[in-house]
């Protein structure tokens, strides 16, 4: 039985960012599963499809490619700018499954992008630009223009623990639907609320 409820957690949990902001979300949603330890590094594994487009890139490949990583940076930095540097969270983005670290500490988290994909549609309708799903754990975005710092930042804070609207509208929180802004002291709050290791916070 016990395993069985696992599976179907598993299953079911997928963090959204929505342009459509639905306000009323299945309970089975919410959900505060927490695997990251903050004391290990956070890699991260860019599937092929993160580069999806970037051959007909008139900036060319290299440098398409390289904006998409920066913007990913950013919005895990968002989160991590807030740790004195001495403890900071080591984060590192690999561009092949052969260039990962054998035996890492936290689990991989894949990035994607998969234009109208099932990503976040698939229990909730709807249009999502982006999701988040523990069960690889994948970061999955629904299009190129959809890698920006907030976008990946909200993402990101699933894998930190973090639910959509888990603070009250106008608060202005990263996990917001209807007014999310970036980052703010009070995800961090409420993040560290999930880590034991957010002593080492500011
Ligand atoms: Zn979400």
């Amino acid at each position: 039985m016990r395993s069985f409820l696992i599976a179907i957690g598993l299953f079911l949990v997928c963090g959204c960012s929505s342009t459509q902001h639905p306000d009323l979300r299945p309970s089975v949603f919410r959900t505060s599963a927490l695997y990251l330890d903050l004391r290990h590094p956070v890699y991260m594994l860019a599937d092929k499809s993160l580069w999806l487009g970037c051959d007909k890139d008139p900036a060319g490949d290299d440098i398409c490619r390289a904006l998409r990583v920066k913007q990913i940076n950013e919005g895990v930095q968002q989160w991590f700018d807030y740790f004195d540097k001495a403890d900071r969270p080591e984060v590192a983005i690999f561009f092949s499954e052969e260039e990962l670290p054998s035996n890492p500490k936290n689990r991989v988290i894949h990035l994607g992008i998969d234009p109208g994909g099932e990503c976040g549609k698939e229990k909730l309708g709807g249009s999502y630009v982006a999701c988040y799903r523990h069960k690889i754990p994948e970061i999955v975005f629904d299009g190129s223009s959809r890698i920006t710092p907030r976008i990946m930042a909200h993402e990101f804070g699933h894998a930190l623990g973090r639910d959509d609207n888990d603070v009250p509208e106008g608060t202005g929180s990263v996990m917001s639907y209807k007014t999310p802004t970036n980052v703010l002291p009070l995800d961090i709050e409420i993040m560290c609320r999930l880590h034991f290791e957010c002593r080492m916070v500011k």
